[in-house]
């Protein structure tokens, strides 16, 4: 349960505070009063999207995003899906990968060390 909660965004992974939603140029995010973590909110329903991270996870999603986009126009062109389904497929091949019991819909779902077992994965598969 408290799990769910921490990839829920509502409270701080790192010291378990409740975070709070903050408006800031960049949109809205929801962040950790304490250590400043933080998450993107989804625009529609101002849900996070995952997690909060910190500056050391936040450069690891980003470089997650790196992989995932090459990999979802990769399987657009080959199996001529949609963004959408193309994202949809490899998020769910990622989640059976790396043992989750669950699938993400968003990178920002996954803890530090999953988001590091992805981009493992995802850079020997981009390589080949
Ligand atoms: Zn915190």
């Amino acid at each position: 349960m408290k799990q769910r909660n921490l990839r829920l965004g509502k409270n701080c992974f790192y010291c378990d505070e409740t975070t709070v939603l903050r408006e800031t140029k960049f949109g809205h995010i929801y962040e950790c009063p304490k250590c400043k973590a933080y998450v993107s909110v989804n625009k529609k329903t101002k849900e996070p999207l995952g997690s909060v991270a910190d500056s050391d996870l936040r450069r690891k999603r980003r470089i997650a995003h790196y992989y995932t986009n090459l990999l979802i126009k990769r399987k657009m062109n080959r199996d001529n899906l949609t963004y959408d389904k193309a994202k949809e497929k490899l998020y769910f091949w990622l989640s059976k990968n790396i043992g989750l019991d669950f699938y993400i819909k968003s990178i920002a779902q996954l803890f530090p060390k999953e988001t590091e077992k992805i981009i493992n994965i995802m850079s020997k598969y981009v390589k080949r």
